[in-house]
C-alpha cells in the first residue's frame, strides 16, 4: 500500500515556520473534489482547522500547519455507511475493515438488532473511541426479546407499553431511529400494527423507520407494501435496508420494487433504500429453517430437530421453502463462520455433505440440521442477479451500506462486503461498467445519507463541515476482497480522514481514533411538507 503512495507522487511536509501560528491544521492541495452533492469535481485545495473544512477553493500554502499533496486524486466526503453490525466497535476501535474502504460514520443497531442500552453504548464509545464516527438505531428483536423472550404471539398492552418505553428511552439517548429485522426471531412473530406503534415513537422523536423486511423474493412486493405503510401511518422517513431479490425464481422483480418506492416518494413518503453491490447475501442459518422451529431458543430447537417426526415436518417445510424460491438445494448457502467445526468455513452445504459420501438435497438438510443442533453459523447465500443489483443501483434514492461488523482480519470466510463494498462499487460498477458516474457514486455514499438519517454536518465536502474526507485514485481504486479470499483491503484509497485526523495515511492505518458518536439533527415532524396521520397512536393499540 506504501508503495501506491510513492507512486502517485503523495508527499507530506510540515510547514511549521515563522513566528505566527498557521491558520489551518491541515491543507490537502492538487485533487479535485468531488463534493457530495452530485455535481461535477472541480480542482480544488480543501483546508481543515479543529477538525472541520474551514475553506474549499485556491488555499495559501504559508498558512498550513501540514500540507497532504494528493495531485491526481479525487477528494470526496467521508462515506456513511448506514447499514452496519458494528455494534461493539469499542472491541475492534481500529475498525480497519471500514476506513480503508473510504467509510468515516456507521450506522449500528440494523435489522432489528441493536444494544439495548443506547447511553450505554455511547458512553462505551466515549470511553473507548474508534477510527469511525459511531451513531446507531434501537432494534425492534432487542426490545421485543427484553420484553416478551422469543415467544410467538402478539405482545399484551402492558408488553407494547413497555417495549414503547425501551424505545422513546433509545431516542431520548441518541438513536438516529427504530429498526426490524422481520425474518428474524422474534421480529418475524410480530404483526404490522405493532411495528407501526413502535416506529410512531421513534418518528414522534425525529427517528427513521430502517427495516430488513419480512422476504427479499417470493413475497418481497408485499414487504414493500408493509414497509412503506409503516411510513404512511407514522410519518417516518422510511430506509429499506440491503434491498435486493433473493429468489432466482423472482429475479427482475426489481422493476417493480424500485416502482413502488417512486409511487411512494410522489405521495410524500421520505423512502430510500440501501444496497450492497454483490449477488450474494449473508446471514444465519436459522433463516433457512421455518420460524416456528427457532421459538422459544437452542433448548426448544434441538428438541424440535431431534423428534423424528417433527423433523420429518421441518424437512418437509424446508423443501417448499427452496422450491417457493426456485431453488433445488443449499449448493447456494456457503459456510461463513461455524465455530464449532471451523475447518468447513467457506464450503457450501453440498460439499460438507459430499464429504460425507452423500450430496443429495436430503443428506444437505441432514447437515443444516447437524449444524443447528451445534449452534448455528453464519453464512453466504449466492442467490442475487447482477441485473437485478444493477437496476437498483441505478436508482436514485438508493445508497450504498455494507450490512458488515467490525471483522477481525483472517477470521473466518466472512462475507467480501464488509472489506471491500466501496471499493467494488467504485473501481467495478463506476470505472469497469460504467452503471453509474463517479459523482453519483459519490453522493449515493455521502450525502444521500447524510441528508436521510438528518447528520446535518456531515456528508459534503463544504465549510464548517466535518473533515470526514476519503481521498481516493479514480483510476486504480478497486476491493481486494473476494468470496474466496475475503480478507483483503482495497487498493487506491491512501488517505481517509476523520474529523480532520489522518486514520489511514498512505494506505496504512495510522492507528488514530478520532471517531465522535453522531446523533441525528432535531428537525421538526413535517418539516418537509409532510404530516403524519392525525389521531395519535390509539387507534392501533389493539392486540
Ligand atoms: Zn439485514
Amino acid at each position: 500500500m506504501k508503495v501506491i503512495g510513492v507512486l502517485l507522487g503523495v508527499t507530506l511536509s510540515a510547514l511549521a515556520l515563522g513566528a505566527q501560528s498557521p491558520r489551518y491544521d491541515l491543507v490537502i492541495t492538487g485533487g479535485t473534489v468531488i463534493d457530495g452533492s452530485g455535481s461535477r469535481g472541480r480542482r480544488a485545495d480543501v483546508a481543515i482547522a479543529k477538525g472541520r473544512i474551514v475553506a474549499v477553493g485556491e488555499i495559501v500554502r504559508a498558512e498550513a500547519r501540514e500540507i497532504l499533496d494528493v495531485t491526481g486524486m479525487i477528494v470526496a466526503p467521508g462515506f456513511i455507511d448506514v447499514h452496519t453490525h458494528a455494534d461493539e466497535v469499542w472491541e475492534r476501535p481500529r475498525a480497519e475493515n471500514f476506513v480503508k474502504m473510504g467509510v468515516t460514520t456507521i450506522v449500528a443497531g440494523n435489522c432489528g438488532g441493536s444494544a439495548d442500552d443506547v447511553a450505554a453504548s455511547f458512553a462505551r464509545f466515549e470511553q473507548t473511541p474508534a477510527s469511525v464516527n459511531f451513531s446507531t438505531l434501537i432494534g425492534h428483536n432487542t426490545v421485543r426479546r427484553a420484553v416478551m423472550g422469543t415467544e410467538n404471539r402478539l405482545p399484551t398492552i402492558g408488553e407494547m407499553a413497555r417495549m414503547k418505553t425501551l424505545v422513546w428511552k433509545a431516542m431520548a439517548d441518541g438513536a438516529v431511529g427504530f429498526s426490524t429485522g422481520l425474518q428474524y426471531v422474534p421480529g418475524t412473530y410480530s404483526k404490522t400494527p405493532e411495528i407501526i406503534e413502535l416506529a410512531r415513537v421513534a418518528a414522534n422523536a425525529g427517528g427513521l423507520y430502517a427495516s430488513h423486511m419480512r422476504n427479499e423474493g417470493t413475497q418481497l412486493e408485499a414487504s414493500i407494501e408493509e414497509t412503506l405503510r409503516i411510513g404512511r401511518m407514522t410519518g417516518a422517513r422510511v430506509q429499506i435496508s440491503h434491498l435486493k431479490v433473493d429468489s432466482p425464481n423472482r429475479w427482475g422483480a426489481s422493476t417493480k420494487a424500485l416502482e413502488m418506492i417512486d409511487a411512494a416518494r410522489a405521495k410524500g413518503i421520505d423512502v430510500v433504500a440501501d444496497q450492497y453491490a454483490y449477488t450474494a447475501a449473508s446471514s444465519t442459518l436459522g433463516i433457512r429453517f421455518p420460524s416456528w422451529v427457532l421459538e422459544g431458543g437452542q433448548t426448544k430447537l434441538s428438541e424440535r430437530l431431534n423428534d423424528a417426526e417433527t423433523w420429518a415436518r421441518i424437512k418437509e417445510e424446508m423443501r417448499g421453502l427452496l422450491a417457493e424460491r426456485g431453488l433445488e438445494d443449499l449448493s447456494f448457502a456457503r459456510i461463513a463462520s461455524y465455530r464449532s467445526d471451523p475447518t468447513l468455513n467457506g464450503l457450501s452445504i453440498r460439499e460438507v455433505a459430499q464429504k460425507k459420501g452423500d450430496g443429495s438435497p436430503g443428506a444437505q438438510l441432514e447437515v443444516a440440521r447437524e449444524m443447528m443442533l451445534a449452534g448455528g453459523a453464519s453464512m453466504v447465500y449466492h442467490f442475487m442477479s447482477d441485473e437485478d443489483v444493477q437496476r437498483i443501483m441505478k436508482h436514485p434514492h438508493v445508497g450504498f451500506a455494507s450490512d458488515s461488523g467490525v471483522l477481525a482480519f483472517g477470521s473466518g470466510v466472512p462475507h467480501p462486503r464488509g472489506y471491500g463494498n466501496n471499493a467494488r462499487v467504485l473501481g467495478e460498477y463506476v470505472r469497469h461498467r460504467k452503471v453509474i458516474s463517479l459523482e453519483e457514486a459519490i453522493r449515493k455514499m455521502t450525502s444521500l445519507p447524510a441528508r436521510h438519517f438528518h447528520f446535518a454536518d456531515r456528508g459534503f465536502v463544504r465549510e464548517r463541515y466535518a473533515a470526514d474526507l476519503v481521498i481516493f485514485d479514480p483510476a486504480t481504486v478497486a476491493d481486494g476482497a473476494t468470496f474466496e479470499r475475503p480478507h483483503g483491503y482495497p487498493v487506491g484509497i491512501p488517505h481517509v480522514l476523520v474529523n480532520g485526523v489522518l486514520v489511514v495515511k498512505d494506505g496504512e492505518h495510522t492507528g488514530k481514533t478520532p471517531g465522535q458518536g453522531v446523533t441525528a439533527a432535531k428537525v421538526p415532524k413535517g418539516s418537509k411538507g409532510f404530516q403524519g396521520v392525525p389521531g395519535g397512536s390509539r387507534r392501533f393499540q389493539r392486540f
